[in-house]
């Protein structure tokens, strides 16, 4: 397979500023070389390499899911309309330790990045145990991702005893160090109410010694930040800062309940936010305000979180989501426009998992991660403005083609990495065991 790919004959939208009705896409070496107005193009007779052509269609960065839990597809569904505490404790937690494996998180990483490839996300930033799983089902499905292994306080999936959850995190982290050009491993410290101030300085002390960027859930229900508030005298983030861990703190996600204070200690400590609307919304857990957070100074990803607390993982609708819950939380219709919606997808999430000036636009230098829309369709017509058209009338569904370091990873709307069909076979037939009918 090639990592040499050339776009073209439809509109390139190649970042917020730079939009040509008539684009090229040029992409040698997994990365974009040339990126322009047709009539500019002057490489088409060198270029040597696959073409797509985009049959009219738009050409755009790939988006970044700055927060996810892929292999938990399998619970989608399994437990709705419940507060976060009860969903997690009664419900997932007792379903994670029974049934997450390393051939689990392989199988329902699959299904997961055909699902986001599918609907045009084409990097990921996943938190889950048994990440080696979802790892190698990521570089097969040829989606880009950053793999965070977790760490928790309790017997886990493939660290049963937590004690050694720390020395499963650091194999995880070595092996995939240097494996894969597509992924980059990570640890996940699953929350300031699950992990002890030993278990997060632990988390913090192994990102610091391989170079592995560390995660978190913060500050996501009322509920959590009073038990924090009742344990350590402190909240989440005031917590993490007593101990010294929000410097090298990589991202947070959820952040709902973060006051104004805490939202300037995070800009100033370089700590991204990963807003999930979605999921924030399902579980009831409030609806936070990112005009505020971006007015703090804050890099702000978008990310869809795991697909039992959303239920789906189409970036697109997370984009509309997030622009139209921060009208709401503002009672401003002028709250977080669609291209600073859209942008959040792009950039920002890609600032989120450190990938900043790598993906999120397709300006030379850029890796080659693309996805083609198909705009000839009922809500995309009239087309006036792009950034409109996709955050307000897009979905999912509209999209054709997926690139990632210029190769195709699904072209016209078929999963080419693997067998997807036989890929939900298997998850269907898991799933009536989960449901104890197998
Ligand atoms: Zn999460």
């Amino acid at each position: 397979m090639s990592d040499s790919l050339l776009l073209e004959n439809g509109a390139l939208w190649a970042g917020p500023d730079y939009y040509w009705p008539k684009g090229v896409l040029e992409i040698r070496n997994g990365k974009v070389s040339f990126a322009g107005p047709a009539e500019s193009y002057r490489g088409r007779e060198g270029f040597v390499g696959p073409r797509l052509d985009a049959g009219g269609g738009l050409i755009m960065p790939g988006l970044v899911n700055a927060h996810c839990h892929a292999p938990m597809v399998l619970f989608r569904g399994l437990a709705d309309d419940l507060p976060l505490a009860v969903w997690l404790n009664e419900h997932m937690f007792p379903a994670e330790a029974r049934w997450v494996n390393e051939e689990m998180t392989e199988l329902c990483g699959l299904l997961a990045a055909a699902e986001m490839l599918l609907s045009g996300t084409t990097c990921v930033g996943d938190a889950y145990f048994c990440a080696g799983g979802a790892a190698r089902a990521f570089e097969r499905a040829g989606l880009r991702a950053v793999v965070a292994q977790g760490v928790i306080d309790f017997p886990a999936p493939g660290a049963p005893d937590p004690g050694r959850g720390l020395e499963v995190a650091r194999r995880f982290v070595e092996e995939w160090q240097e494996r894969s050009p597509l992924i980059r491993p990570a640890l996940f410290a699953h929350s300031v109410y699950t992990c002890s101030p030993e278990k997060l300085k632990g988390v913090a002390a192994l990102a610091r010694e391989t170079g592995a960027p560390w995660f978190t859930h913060l500050s996501e229900t009322r509920d959590e930040v009073a038990q924090v508030r009742q344990t350590y005298g402190a909240t989440p983030a005031r917590h993490l800062e007593t101990l010294g861990l929000l410097s090298g703190l990589q991202a947070a996600a959820h952040g709902v309940w973060l006051d104004r204070e805490e939202l300037e200690l995070l800009a100033a400590r370089g700590v991204s936010l990963v807003h999930c609307p979605e999921s924030n919304r399902k579980l009831a857990s409030g609806l936070a305000d990112v005009a505020g957070w971006l007015r703090a100074g804050l890099a702000v990803g978008l990310g869809t979180d795991g697909a039992a607390s959303n239920n789906d993982l189409d970036m697109i609708a997370e984009v509309r989501s997030a622009a139209l819950g921060d009208k709401l939380k503002n009672l401003d219709p002028a709250s977080l426009p669609a291209s600073q919606a859209l942008d959040m997808a792009w950039e920002g999430s890609a600032r989120a998992l450190g990938l900043q000036g790598r993906v999120g636009r397709l300006l030379p230098g850029f890796a080659g991660d693309a996805v083609v829309l198909d705009l000839d369709q009922p809500h995309f017509t009239p087309f006036f403005d792009a950034a409109s058209a996709l955050v307000y009338a897009g979905r999912g569904s509209d999209v054709r083609h997926a690139v990632v370091a210029g190769r195709p990873a699904v072209r016209d709307r078929q999963v080419l990495g693997f067998d997807l069909p036989e890929v939900m076979a298997r998850v269907k037939s898991l799933a009536r065991q989960v449901m104890g009918h197998g």
